[in-house]
């Protein structure tokens, strides 16, 4: 076996481990890989044991990823900080955006999604660790752009996701997902995601409810900024 098709099987192990112990269905749980700074090649690995869903972060990087895998069935996640100016070829070349943080974004998403693409599936960003310099919207703000993204065409509001400051405390690793599933409750909308969970934390995600979680270094490897 490759390494990551080795990897992809002791994931999944954690996933169906974590599930059987807080009583869920891993049905419920998607796996996406994070496959930013790979190679495509590493993408087809995967996809060859039955992996289909990728989130990417930096967008000429996933386009050009895009355009080597165009002979496979991927379905194609945006998980990185996005810039206005960048919103068209996101709203053209993916399924689901999980780092949607303001309502410039989200408007310009909604308007710039081909009509003949299915709504974009959204998630919002929800800073849920009290660092003000992180992305994602504070508590207080997400009601308020919740409504206002329900109102768009053209794109689903499916739920919320978020990246809490790493811990290896298990007990603060639960909070903060608690907190976003908290957070998605009290919105009273009919919400079906919680993007919530990576390599280091994935078994308190899925305790608190995680439905996807999103998975890089366990998968594909520590990541290599070194050429950049
Ligand atoms: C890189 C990244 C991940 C994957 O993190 P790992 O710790 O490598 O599993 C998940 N989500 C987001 C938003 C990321 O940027």
């Amino acid at each position: 076996m490759s390494t990551i098709a080795e990897n992809i099987a002791k994931v999944g192990a954690r996933i169906r481990e974590a599930a059987q112990a807080s009583g869920r269905d891993c049905a419920g749980i998607g796996l996406l890989a994070v496959s930013k700074t790979k190679a495509a090649a590493a993408i087809r690995q995967a996809n060859a044991c039955g992996v289909a869903d990728f989130g990417e972060n930096y967008l000429q990087e996933a386009l050009e990823k895009q355009r080597e895998l165009t002979d496979l069935a991927l379905t194609w996640h945006f998980i990185g900080p996005i810039q206005s100016n960048k919103t068209k070829p996101i709203a053209e070349h993916f399924a689901w955006v999980h780092s949607v943080d303001r309502l410039k974004v989200a408007e310009r998403l909604s308007a710039q999604r081909p009509p003949h693409l299915p709504p974009l599936n959204i998630c919002l960003q929800v800073n849920v660790s009290f660092e003000p310099s992180k992305s994602g919207c504070s508590p207080d703000e997400l009601p308020a752009l919740a409504q206002a993204v329900t109102q768009l065409p053209n794109i689903r509001l499916r739920g919320l996701m978020t990246i809490p400051e790493p811990t290896d405390d298990r007990a603060l690793q639960h909070a903060a997902f608690a907190r976003l599933r908290e957070l998605q409750n009290s919105l009273n909308l009919d919400l079906d995601t919680l993007s919530m969970g990576m390599s280091h934390d994935l078994e308190a995600a899925i305790a608190e409810g995680a439905t996807w979680v999103r998975i890089g270094t366990a998968l594909f490897g520590a990541r290599d900024y070194s050429h950049d």
